[in-house]
Formats: structure tokens, sequence, C-alpha cells
């Protein structure tokens, strides 16, 4: 029987990435999503990369307790167990302090923490049952240094970290790993809007010259969900080129 894994977030940037890394490792892939176009479009890739793997495409906002509830309930009914969960989705909405208004702030907190904690919540319930599991976060670099005009942002990685550190310690003696993954400056759609000015002074900070790629991260998520990785847990892994 095929491996199971959920990755949130998974039709674009890091997370597709990682989906489609786990396809080529034989796993059965739920992926959650909120464009059902794109969801399409990658499982026929993922199924492209291994005919012999099931994909489910699982709508759903994980800032709602209401939304997660239901992508773990068809998890449960389908699958009845979850190998490994991995927390991509998240969002950025960066401004100076001053004028970051409360909106933004509790947005970015509501995706990046709250939606990784009711992910985490809901998994947890479903791999202790089997005593075996892997829960991997992305989280950032930004949530270890800070980052001007990212407090909220900052805030929720910073808390990820934290959740994980946690969760390793309450859940570890039922055999399930929990690791994050803080990446630096990675291509994807979210880097791609930053300024040109900004990106040219960042590189000139990373001592291997150059940005992360998506594959950097989704290497690393693979390898922490691999029996290789069987004695690691409560770990930040912090992957970035050497920027901090
Ligand atoms: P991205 O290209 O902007 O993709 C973000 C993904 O998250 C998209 O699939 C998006 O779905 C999904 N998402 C956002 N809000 C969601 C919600 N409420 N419910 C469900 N899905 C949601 O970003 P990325 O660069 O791949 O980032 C992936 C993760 O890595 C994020 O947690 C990010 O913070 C972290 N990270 C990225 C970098 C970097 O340099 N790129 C560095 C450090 C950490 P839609 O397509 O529906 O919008």
């Amino acid at each position: 029987m095929n491996k199971k894994v959920l990755i949130t977030g998974a039709t674009r940037g890091i997370g597709k990435e990682i989906a489609l890394n786990f396809a080529k490792e034989g796993y059965d892939i739920a992926i959650n999503f909120r464009n059902i176009e794109s969801a399409n479009i990658l499982e026929q890739e993922l199924l492209e990369i291994n005919k012999d793997i099931e994909v489910l495409k699982l709508y759903g906002d994980i800032s709602k307790y209401e939304d997660c509830e239901k992508i773990f309930k068809e998890i449960k009914e389908k699958w009845n167990c979850l190998d490994v969960l991995v927390n991509n989705a998240g969002v950025r909405k960066d401004n100076l302090v001053l004028r970051m208004s409360e909106e933004d702030f509790r947005d970015v907190i509501d995706v990046n923490l709250v939606g990784v904690f009711f992910c985490m919540k809901f998994a947890t319930k479903l791999m202790l049952k089997n005593k075996f599991g892997r829960i991997i976060s992305i989280s950032s670099v930004v949530g270890v240094s800070g980052n001007k005009g990212q407090i909220n942002y900052a805030a929720s990685k910073a808390g990820v970290i934290a959740m994980t550190k946690s969760l390793a310690q309450e859940i570890g003696r039922k055999n399930i790993t929990v690791n994050a993954i803080s990446p630096g400056f990675i291509e994807s759609d979210m880097t791609e809007t930053l300024e040109e000015d900004y990106k040219d002074e960042m590189l000139k900070e990373i001592p291997l010259s150059r940005f992360g790629s998506t594959k950097d991260i989704a290497d690393m998520a693979v390898f922490l969900a691999s029996e290789k990785a069987s004695y690691i847990t409560g770990q930040n892994i912090i992957i970035d080129g050497g920027l901090l």
C-alpha cells in the first residue's frame, strides 16, 4: 500500500514542487487547493509522473476551521490514515508597523499560524491511531531573524517553529516526528513581486550567491518524511544558502 501525504497550498510554488517530488517517491497525494483549474492541472502532472498513485483533490481555505475539518474528514473516509502532513500554504502582506492594518496582521496570522494549528490538530488525531506520522511545516528564516516590514509574517513563522518544537514533545512517543523547514529566499510567486532593488540587495547577503529553488525545499521535505529521518524531531532546518 502506498504511503499517504497531504500538502496544503499544493497547486503553486514550493507546495507544487513538494507534491511532484512525493509522486516520484510513490506516495498517494492529497492536494489542498483553492483554485480548481490549477488542481486539475496538478492532478494530471502527478499521474503523468506516476500512474500507480492516487490523487485526492481537497478544496479548502486552511484559515477556516470548518474547511480543515472537511479536508480531514474526507481523508479519513477515503484512506482512514495519513502518514505525512506538509503544512505549506502561506501568505505575506508586508508593511512597516505604522502602516500595517489590523486586518493585514490578523490575515497573515490566521493562514500561516492558526491554519497550521488546525491541520496539526486534525492530522495528529489520524496519525495517533496508526502510531506513525511525519508533520513537516514550512516556516521561514524570517521567523528566526525577524525582518523589517514583516512583523505579521515573522511572528506567524516564529510561531510555527515554536508549535513544531512543542508538538514534537507531545507526540514523539507515538512515533510521530514534527519538524519545520525554514527557507530563505526561494524563487516563486511569493518573491516574484518584490522590488528588483530589494532582490539585488538580498543577493549580496547570500554566501552561495543565488536564490534558492523550490526543489531545494522539496528535497528536504521528502527526506524528512523518509525512514532515513526517523530520529529527527523538533528541528527547524534552515535552507537559505547561508543567508542567516
Ligand atoms: P506561493 O507561490 O505564493 O504559494 C502559496 C500557496 O499557498 C498557494 O498554493 C496558495 O493557494 C496557498 N494558500 C495561501 N493561502 C491559503 C489558504 N488560506 N488556504 C489554502 N491555501 C492557501 O508561495 P511559496 O513561495 O510557494 O510559499 C510556500 C510556503 O513557503 C509558504 O508558507 C511561505 O510562507 C513559505 N516560504 C516561502 C519563501 C519564499 O522565498 N518563496 C521563503 C520562506 C518561506 P492559491 O493558489 O489558492 O493562492
